[in-house]
């Protein structure tokens, strides 16, 4: 029997170069090794950006495509939209009832978004249960693990300690302990140094024309202290080398030279760049192309996945309130 894994990402926008790197194409490897189940959990999108909530159906359907583009097979994983499964809230609601609130309160995530997100009011009772939607999302499918990076680790312990309360309380062995699958991501910055967001403006979408990598690669911070091209760089304080770093680490030698022994200009270098990563992502691009003149498609595979991850929801569902009731 092949484990489980179950993994999700929230629709709140356009995929980036850095889900790319620190999550897709790892699930790329997963889903030939386990039984995946990856969920576009629009609910918890719906958490956070209850405001816009009118661009999340779109974003759906574009999360949908970014994924199939990618390579996500759903001849191998299921691949479904979480509001489709009403099982979810089901569970969270059982989940909710047995959960501390001192156990959400603490929770390290919960306290650093509030405190950082300040355009949105996230001092919600939907917003501090998202955890319990977690463990939820989850453990509707007995999932045996969740990739995560270890900056996540906070958020299976939750998992883990609500499953361990459900079976302490119902003295019942009902649900198996779920790990970690720590996955080490290449650490991917935005344009201008930060966080890779959406919110901050500063991504490279899976989805951007080869005009608009040039434009943006062009505006990439580099080294502050190289000014003139005769100006020798230093590479590992440049966020463009990073890229390369992730992108071309063949070509990494030859950068490293020509900055240090300032041969080249930072435009030189962020053209070449430009041009690897518009070859790299030629094929998603080509294939997302395919995909966009055929939404009924990509419907159609998230009408398979529902039913799939349907199936297996009703029958969890079924079976913990035989444990409850
Ligand atoms: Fe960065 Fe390339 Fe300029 Fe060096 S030459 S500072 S690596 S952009």
């Amino acid at each position: 029997m092949k484990k489980i894994v179950f993994s999700a990402m929230r629709p709140t926008g356009k995929l980036h170069l850095g889900h790319l790197v620190g999550a897709l194409n790892n699930w790329l490897e997963l889903q030939n090794k386990y039984d995946c189940i990856f969920g576009i959990v629009d609910w918890h999108a719906l958490m956070g950006e209850y405001e816009q909530s009118k661009e999340i159906q779109g974003n759906i359907l574009e999360m949908a495509i970014d994924w199939i583009a990618c390579g996500i097979d759903p001849a191998k994983s299921i691949v479904f939209v979480q509001s489709h499964v009403p099982e979810h809230l089901e569970l969270q609601m059982i989940f909710s009832c047995m959960t501390p609130l001192g156990w959400l309160e603490r929770n390290p995530t919960y306290k650093e978004q509030l405190r950082e997100i300040k355009k949105r009011d996230l001092q919600t009772y939907g917003f501090l249960g998202y955890p319990v939607l977690q463990a939820a999302d989850i453990m509707l499918y007995k999932a045996n693990a969740v990739p995560i990076g270890e900056d996540q680790l906070p958020h299976i312990e939750l998992t883990r300690e609500i499953i361990r309360r459900f079976n302490h309380i119902y003295k019942t062995k009902f649900f198996d302990d779920c790990d970690a699958i720590l996955t080490e991501t290449p650490r991917l910055l935005g344009l201008d140094g930060r966080k890779m967001s959406k919110s901050y403006d500063n991504a490279i979408n899976l989805s951007d024309s080869e005009e608009t990598i040039k434009k943006k690669i062009k505006s990439m911070f580099t080294d502050p202290k190289r000014i003139r091209l005769a100006d020798p760089g230093h590479p590992k304080k440049c966020n463009v080398y990073s890229y390369y770093d992730v992108f071309a680490p063949e070509k990494t030698g030859e950068v490293h030279e020509w900055c240090t022994k300032a041969q080249k200009g930072c435009t030189d270098c962020k053209m070449l760049l430009a041009n690897i990563l518009i070859d790299y992502l030629a094929p998603i691009r080509q294939k997302r192309f395919e995909l966009e003149k055929d939404k009924d498609r990509i419907r159609d595979i998230l009408d398979d996945g529902r039913k799939k991850a349907q199936k297996i929801a009703k029958k969890t569902i079924a079976e913990i309130k035989e444990v409850i009731f």
